[in-house]
């Protein structure tokens, strides 16, 4: 039997931020571009945010289990590490699994930290692409950056100049990636090891789109600037987020969301898995109460600090109060007729879209950057680690959709600093300007998502569809590059 239909196998690293773009991505390739897929992810626990949401996808999930690697890393070693050297040991139980399908893939789409399963392209006859679940400013500053000589690094990392990007932007020392500030260490060799191989897979897709990143994406594919390193096509694919459920979505936040003035209510989030000190939580906590606006707050225990218990609260000022007790005692019930504190997840997607939301305190973490403008809410950039120091200088200097709050003192006189910072986007005419920009982003998105306006998102998939088609047609017992 002739088989007519390409069939993608796509491989996500751990953590929410890998796994929900990948999932859309499956949900797109399936959906507009006919494919067959089959998504590949390291099994958690049954309750973990991670399982529940898998459950809803409606995708072909497959479970892969969790490689034990207790004998391979150090507990302090850095989530990057332990990421790649899970992914890799993942590599076996992937094969086993390709292996025993009916019809096999025609393409493997590996994301960031997935490079050692590009071995399984020429067993399989499969081709691959590589899904940055980032920009095209980390995919261009991590392809660049290691072939620079020892000196030009140097100068960047132990001067502390800008580093020069051919066509983009400079980064900033204050942003460079933490990987670029230890180069001896394993998190460097690790984090150069996935850079590098880039390149050998069949092509590069980015969660991004022109408008969000012009400089960056024309760089990365003129074959005079960055394009030269990249060496295979980069296609835009962005924005894709989880698409927003209001309807399925039942959630106390959504409630008392509902009641309350359009544009009023700051949104805070960390991320999945951010958290602050006890000390900024608390310059925080005391910053928004003085600000006097409203807020909901997804609230995790400080990481140097006493962990506590799961927590919501809506109190209305008679119960006694649930302030955690990482917050300033009273938080809560002063509050009470303004705020929200909701302990560790809250419905983000759903949230980000209600009318009800007029901004964003977010660690910039690439999803929930793009989350905040699909939905055009201007920003407070507060980035924690990784590429977010890079994402906040884009949503500030690039874009002008967002004020940075990050590299605040563990001091007293820092609430004052947010109380100010909070005030500028929520009731200033800077905020105002801010959101101005990111409606006018969000209204563009449409375009770039449209399948007969030749959006960028689109035509790139269909791209890699006749691509995927094509090699399909020239035989499954042709041996890859033959
Ligand atoms: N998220 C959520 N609820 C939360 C926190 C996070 O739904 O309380 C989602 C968020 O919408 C985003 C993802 O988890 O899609 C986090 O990804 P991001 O890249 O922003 O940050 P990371 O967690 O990888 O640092």
């Amino acid at each position: 039997m002739k088989i007519t239909k390409p069939h993608a196998a796509l491989l996500s690293s751990p953590g929410m931020g890998h796994i929900i773009p990948v999932i859309e991505l499956a949900k797109r390739l399936s959906t507009d571009h006919a494919f067959q897929v089959t998504v590949f992810v390291l099994e958690t626990d049954a309750a973990s945010a991670q399982s529940m949401y898998l459950n809803s996808t409606g995708v072909d999930v497959v479970n892969i289990p969790s490689p034990d690697i207790s004998n391979l890393v150090d507990p302090e070693d850095h989530v990057v590490t332990k990421i790649g050297i899970m992914m890799r040991e993942a590599v076996p139980a992937l094969r086993s699994n390709i292996a025993a399908m009916i019809q096999k893939p025609t393409v493997l789409i590996i994301d960031l930290f997935g490079t050692d399963a590009l071995c399984l392209a020429a067993e399989f006859n499969m081709l691959t692409y590589v899904f940055m679940t980032t920009n095209a400013r980390f995919l261009g500053v991590t392809i660049y950056y290691p072939n620079l000589d020892k000196d030009v690094k140097e100068e960047h990392t132990v001067q502390r100049k800008p580093l020069e990007i051919p066509g983009c932007e400079p980064v900033q020392f204050e942003d460079t990636l933490d990987a670029y500030l230890v180069p001896d260490e394993p998190l460097y060799r690790d984090f150069v090891r996935h850079c590098l191989a880039y390149p050998k897979a069949d092509g590069i897709l980015v969660n991004t789109w022109e408008e969000m990143e012009p400089k960056s994406l024309k760089s990365l594919q003129d074959p005079k600037l960055l394009g030269r390193l990249a060496r295979v096509p980069v296609y835009p694919i962005g924005p894709l987020c989880r698409p927003v459920e209001t309807s399925k979505t039942d959630h106390p936040v959504l409630d008392w969301l509902s009641q309350q003035p359009d544009e009023s209510v700051l949104y805070i989030s960390f991320g999945s898995g951010g958290s602050l000190t006890a000390k900024l939580l608390t310059e925080l906590a005391w910053g928004l109460e003085q600000s006097q606006q409203r807020f909901i707050w997804v609230v995790r225990p400080p990481v140097d600090g006493l962990s506590c218990g799961a927590y919501l609260s809506v109190n209305s000022g008679g119960a006694k109060d649930s302030t955690p007790e990482y917050l300033p005692e009273g938080f809560v019930t002063r509050t009470s007729d303004r705020g929200l504190v909701v302990p560790s997840w809250a419905p983000q997607a759903e949230v980000l879209a209600h009318r009800a939301v007029g901004g964003f305190l977010t660690h910039c973490g690439w999803n929930s950057t793009i989350e905040g403008v699909v939905n055009g809410v201007p920003m407070i950039a507060w980035p924690l680690f990784a590429d977010q120091n890079m994402n906040a200088a884009l949503l500030s200097d690039e874009l002008g959709i967002a004020v940075r709050a990050d590299g605040l003192e563990e001091a007293d006189s820092t609430r004052s600093e947010i109380e100010a910072i909070v005030r500028k986007v929520m009731a200033g005419e800077e905020g105002e300007e801010m959101r101005r920009k990111v409606k006018k982003l969000r209204d563009n998105v449409e375009m770039s998502l449209s399948s007969d306006g030749g959006g960028s998102a689109h035509e790139s998939l269909c791209r890699v569809t006749e691509e995927c088609q094509r090699f399909l047609e020239r035989g499954t017992d042709l041996a890859r590059g033959a």
